[in-house]
Parts: structure tokens; sequence; C-alpha cells
């Protein structure tokens, strides 16, 4: 079975359509997201590009806030203190990668954890670590509500993770455990990953090597989510062998149209979250 992340994300955007609706009736605003874009690098710029285009299809007051190359870091912390303040403005992103000479550590704890969208804030790693409420990061909450779709009850289920990113393994391990999985990470000094990976009930792939999982990696029914995007002659791949392993799993993520289009409707969702956490705290 092929995941279809595409059609998962356009649900997704209808539920959040009407949740915006339901908002402004009570609250009459509507969540608003600004995204600070710093230089010319070309996929940030397209990744930004289709934030703002399906902020705007579902509801959301997007705004997107551009820097040169060679903006001093601190304008943008100025900027993230001066949107901070602002209740119009109910999440925060600063697409990443980030300029040598901007410190992404001091962009992202200046972040309001409250409207920290993208859940990289060190309050927010810390509140999903300890099983609270938090901010949680778009890619692995797309991952995770793919792999609900498949599987209600991920009780004892043996979960392997490929990459122990910020961005992506590390959360994506909180969830799994939050979900009585079973949970193996593992990274480039891992001794055998083909033999971690052969006992997985779900392979999380998030490594940015093309093709790096094959067939004979993955035990007959398995889930196979893949995170990475790999330009390569032949086009954008994803970490999975897709033609082989497709094979042998029970459920597959296509690589283009599996987890990417999830990870920006998770950050649609993060947003409508974000305001009603702005909203509770105002009125308290
Ligand atoms: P990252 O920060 O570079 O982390 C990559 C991880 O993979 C590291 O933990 C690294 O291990 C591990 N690794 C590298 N080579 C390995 C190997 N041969 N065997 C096992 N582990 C290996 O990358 P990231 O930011 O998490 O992104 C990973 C991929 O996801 C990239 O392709 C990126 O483009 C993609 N991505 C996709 C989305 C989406 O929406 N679909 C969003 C974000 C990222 P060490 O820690 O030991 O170095």
């Amino acid at each position: 079975m092929i995941l279809d992340g595409k059609k998962a994300a356009a649900e997704l955007r209808e539920e959040l359509k009407k949740k915006i609706i339901e908002l402004k009736s009570t609250y009459n605003t509507v969540p608003g997201l600004t995204v600070i874009l710093i230089g010319e690098d070309p996929p940030s710029k397209i990744y930004v590009r289709n934030k703002e285009k399906f902020a705007i299809e579902v509801g959301i007051n997007s705004q997107v806030i551009k820097y040169p190359e060679d903006v001093k870091e601190e304008v943008v912390l100025n900027k993230i203190k001066e949107l901070n303040s602002d209740n119009k403005v109910s999440g925060i992103l600063v697409q990443l990668p980030l300029p040598k000479h901007i410190d992404k550590r001091k962009v992202i704890e200046t972040i309001d954890p409250v409207k920290d969208v993208d859940g990289f804030h060190p309050v927010n790693v810390g509140n999903l670590s300890s099983g609270y409420d938090s901010s949680i990061p778009c890619t692995p909450l797309g991952c995770y509500l793919l792999i609900k779709k498949i599987e209600k009850n991920l009780n004892g289920k043996h979960a392997v993770i490929i990459g122990r990113s910020n961005l992506n393994g590390k959360p994506m391990t909180q969830l799994l455990l939050k979900e009585n999985c079973t949970v193996t990470i593992t990274h480039s000094k891992t001794k055998d990953l083909k033999a971690e990976c052969n006992r997985a009930d779900i392979i999380i792939a998030a490594v940015g090597r093309p093709k790096l999982i094959k067939g004979d990696w993955v035990k007959k029914g398995a889930i196979v989510i893949d995170v990475g995007i790999n330009k390569t002659d032949s086009g954008l791949v994803g970490d999975v062998d897709f033609d082989e392993v497709s094979k042998v799993a029970k459920a597959i993520t296509p690589v283009p149209g599996g987890v990417g289009p999830m990870t920006i409707a998770c950050l649609l969702s993060n947003t409508i979250e974000c305001f009603r956490k702005n909203k509770s705290r105002l009125s308290s």
C-alpha cells in the first residue's frame, strides 16, 4: 500500500479550514503565521512559498519577512522579539538553514515557546520528552499521523528510526515511545544497520542518503516512512529504495508526495494550536 501524503495532507487541511472558521466565529480573528526567510537558498524559497500558499488556503493570516543573506543577527533577533509581543502573530517560523554568521541556537531560543510552530525551542523539546503538552516538530508529527492511518494501536511495535537529528529522529523517538513502541534509534556509527532494520515493524528513515534502505533490509509487512529528500540525476528520491521495498512493506510513503506535504499541513495545524495557547495565555 502506498501511503499518499498528498491526499492525507489535503484531508488534514480540510479539517483545519473548519477549525479556523470556528475560531473566527469565537474570537473574531484568525491565526497568524509569520515566516522569516533569510537569503536566496532555492529550496528554502520553494518551501516558504508552499507554506504561504497552503496557509492562505486554510484561512491563516500569512506573512513572509525577507532579509538579504548579509542581514545582521541583531536585526533578526529584534524582529523576533517584536513578533513575540504582537498579538496578531500566533506562530513564528525562521526558515532553516541560516547563513553562517547567524547563531541558529540564539534565533530558536529568542522565539516565544508559545509561538514556536516548529517545536524547536528547548522548552518545547523538554516538554515533548517529558510527555507534556508541547509544539511538536512538523515532519515527525506528519510521519506519526501517517503511521496512525495504517496502524491505530502501536503498543509493543518495534520502531527503528534511522537518523538522530533534533529535527527528525529525536522527536520521532518521543512520539513513538508515547505510543508504547520499543524504539531503536540508529545513526552513522550504528554497527549493522541492515540487521537493526530487519527487526523493525516500523522503519522511519531520515538520513539524506539516496536509496540507502534496500528490499532485503525490510521485514515483510513492515510500515516504512521515508523522510529523506535527495536530489539525484534521475530526480528527487528518498532514503528508501522504493521499487525494492514496496514489494515487501505493508505500507510505504513515496518521495515526493509522502512526508513532505504532511510536514506543511502539520505546520498549519501547529499554528492553530499556538493560536489557542496564545489566546488562553492572554485571557489568564
Ligand atoms: P541530518 O541532520 O543531516 O541528520 C542525518 C542523520 O542521519 C544523522 O543522525 C546521521 O548520523 C544519520 N546518517 C547519515 N548517514 C548515515 C548512514 N549511512 N547510516 C545511518 N545513519 C546515517 O538530516 P535531517 O535534517 O534529519 O534530514 C534527513 C533527511 O530528511 C534529509 O534528506 C532531508 O532533506 C530530509 N527532510 C525531509 C523533510 C520533509 O518534510 N520530507 C523535512 C526535513 C528533512 P550522525 O548523527 O551519526 O551523523
